[in-house]
């Protein structure tokens, strides 16, 4: 199966991703996560993002489509992917079109923003990538990594002020998205729930799986 997931940052795509990525058994590319690791190693594209991605804003189309594009090929997307945070904008969505590759369903997380702002205080990362909260998704240890034992930090992105500085770009650049794909029939809508076991359900069952 290949996969988007929709829905403005916080609202749960991650989290769902990684669950739907065991059950299929299927990589979750997230440009997030690539930038971040660009970043961590200093390459050129990691420290062009750095500023993009430090004040919530979006990163500039051609890096994360030429990121995507290189990605895709690889041998594990060949039996599936989700994609979990691309595209976010209409022209990276018709990148995507053009490399002629079936998208069979995008799946949208809606969660008021309100609830995105109180979520995302909540927020802690590994820098292996893995991401947790402190109410809702508790490491074993408090502070501590399950997967690595590193300790976990809150996003710089995170910050309360810049958290409105990307919901404001995700209502104005990637909510559009929403009626791009309702025209191809391929969105499907999920609310966000309290719990992330019954958000899961909806998930599963919107996916049929
Ligand atoms: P995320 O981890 O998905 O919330 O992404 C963190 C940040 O990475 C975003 O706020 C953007 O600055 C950048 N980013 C990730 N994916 C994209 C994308 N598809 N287009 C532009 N910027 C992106």
């Amino acid at each position: 199966m290949n996969l988007i997931l929709l829905g403005a940052p916080g609202a749960g795509k991650g989290t769902q991703a990684e669950i739907i990525c065991e059950k299929l058994n299927i990589p979750t590319i997230s440009t997030g996560n690539i930038i971040r690791a660009a970043l961590k190693n200093g390459t050129e594209m990691g420290l062009k993002a750095k500023e993009y991605m430090d004040a919530g804003k979006l990163v500039p189309d051609d890096v994360v489509i030429g990121i995507i594009k290189e990605r895709l090929l690889e041998d594990d997307c060949q039996s599936g992917f989700i994609l979990d945070g691309f595209p976010r904008t209409i022209p990276q969505a018709e990148a995507l079109d053009a490399m002629e590759i079936q998208i069979d369903c995008v799946l949208s997380i809606e969660v008021p923003d309100e609830k995105i702002v109180a979520r995302m205080s909540g927020r802690r990362v590994c820098p292996c990538g893995a991401s947790y909260h402190t109410e809702y998704k508790k490491p074993k240890q408090d502070g501590i990594c399950d997967i690595c034992g590193a300790k976990l930090t809150i996003r710089k992105d995170d910050e309360p002020a810049t958290v409105l500085d990307r919901l404001h770009v995700y209502h104005e650049q990637t909510e559009p998205l929403k009626d791009y794909y309702a025209k191809t029939g391929k969105l499907r809508t999920v609310v966000g729930q309290e719990e992330v076991a019954d958000t899961t359900k909806l998930t599963l069952a919107a996916l049929g799986i």
